[in-house]
């Protein structure tokens, strides 16, 4: 048994189907009376439901959030908070709208109640994200830590098909890349594993069936799972490279992840051989070996994007991002050498299986 030290998050989480119809006594359990609710545009209407739901305790709705959490938009919600005299906040959404939660909460002492509806697993790290002038900053504060998570599947029965399995590979990417994380410890692992072994087996389900109630419950225990390894350890090459990519080159979050997830763990799979065989286990692999193919083959299977071209890519973009994920790296088992880097993201970008760059 190696060493290791945790922090664990603390979180109060209400899980199951018709979990939303807690939401007034989870907010009256923080003390709060006026909720200020958050949603995207296209999540408008649930959140006008949530406000209805809440009665007098809602103080208004600002269903304004968008991907990356623009400064502006934020200032501009602190400011509906503060004019409503709003005492918490209920987010309702992806991790664009759990974001805005975050941006309100860490400059001021709101309280934020999550209702996630993607498996992004934002609600469980105290990760924030704000963009001003085209360059996105992230950091880790414990102030914006959502203090409840209420996670319903009903609400995520209308994710579309194809968001639904790559938002869920965006979570088995923070569990895969956890499994090998230099500050990981037996907990996180167990979570991970399970995670990857949750969305693995309900994702196909979805795929045939995205009604199914049971895999849509089954998806959200895994995110969960996956978002709390995101929350609680670093994380290294494929990250990077999704932060790179996704940031110079606009390209959408879950996609991106989908795509390169493969590629990332063929690069470090030689110097992760434990993370490798949890993470075949969970995927039901046949070898360790077969893991990084594994994740390739399922993404395939279920009809999502799997090269960096078919999600808008330029081809006269990749030595840059080569150079880009080379720069500030986040620490990986494997190093990151600009020519292999540069290999691999020539595999990605086409398409081809992956394979050690
Ligand atoms: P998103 O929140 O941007 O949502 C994508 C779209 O899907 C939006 O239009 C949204 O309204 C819609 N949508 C969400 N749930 C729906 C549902 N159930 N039914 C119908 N439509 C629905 O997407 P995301 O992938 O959840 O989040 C991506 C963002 O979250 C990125 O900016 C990423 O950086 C951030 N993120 C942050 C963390 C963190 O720990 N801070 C973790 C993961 C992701």
């Amino acid at each position: 048994m190696q060493p290791f030290s945790y922090t664990a998050h603390p979180a109060r989480i209400v899980f199951g189907a018709g979990a939303l119809a807690e939401l007034g006594a989870e907010v009256e359990r923080l003390g709060a009376r006026r909720a200020l609710v958050l949603s995207t545009p296209e999540q408008a209407g649930a959140a006008e439901r949530v406000a209805a739901m809440l009665g007098e305790r809602a103080a208004g709705v600002f269903p304004r959030a968008v991907m990356h959490v623009p400064v502006e938009t934020a200032r501009a919600a602190r400011d509906e908070a503060a004019r409503l005299g709003a005492d918490c906040a209920v987010a309702i959404g992806g991790g664009s709208t759990t974001g805005l939660g975050k941006a309100i909460a860490l400059e001021s002492a709101l309280p934020i109640v999550a209702v996630p509806t993607t498996y992004a697993g934002s609600e469980v790290t105290p990760i924030w994200g704000l963009t001003e002038g085209g360059v996105k900053k992230t950091g880790r504060d414990p102030r914006v830590l959502p203090r409840t998570v209420i996670y319903d599947p009903e609400l995520t029965l209308t994710l579309p098909p194809g968001l639904t399995v790559t938002s869920g590979l965006n979570a088995i990417a923070h569990a895969a890349e956890g499994l090998y994380a230099h500050d990981g410890n037996p907990i996180t692992a167990l979570m991970a594993e399970e995670g990857v072994r949750a969305l693995a087996a309900a994702l196909p389900r979805l795929a045939e069936a995205p009604q199914d109630l049971d895999a849509r419950g089954e998806a959200l225990y895994g995110a969960w799972l996956c978002g709390s390894v995101l929350g609680a350890v670093a994380m290294g090459l494929h990250h990077k490279l999704c932060h790179t990519l996704g940031g110079s080159f606009e390209l959408p979050h879950a996609e991106v992840h989908t795509v390169v997830l493969p590629h990332a763990m063929a690069y470090n799979a030689q110097q992760a051989p434990q993370a490798m065989a949890r993470l075949a286990r969970a995927l039901g692999a046949a070898q360790a070996d077969d893991a990084p193919r594994a994740l390739f083959d399922l993404a395939a299977r279920l009809g999502v994007p799997t090269s960096l071209a078919a999600i808008g890519m330029p081809a006269a973009g990749l030595d840059r991002a080569a150079e880009l994920a080379t720069t500030t790296p986040y620490p990986n088992p494997r190093p990151l050498e600009r020519a292999a880097l540069r290999a691999l993201l020539q595999r990605a970008y086409e398409g081809r299986p992956p394979a050690e760059a």
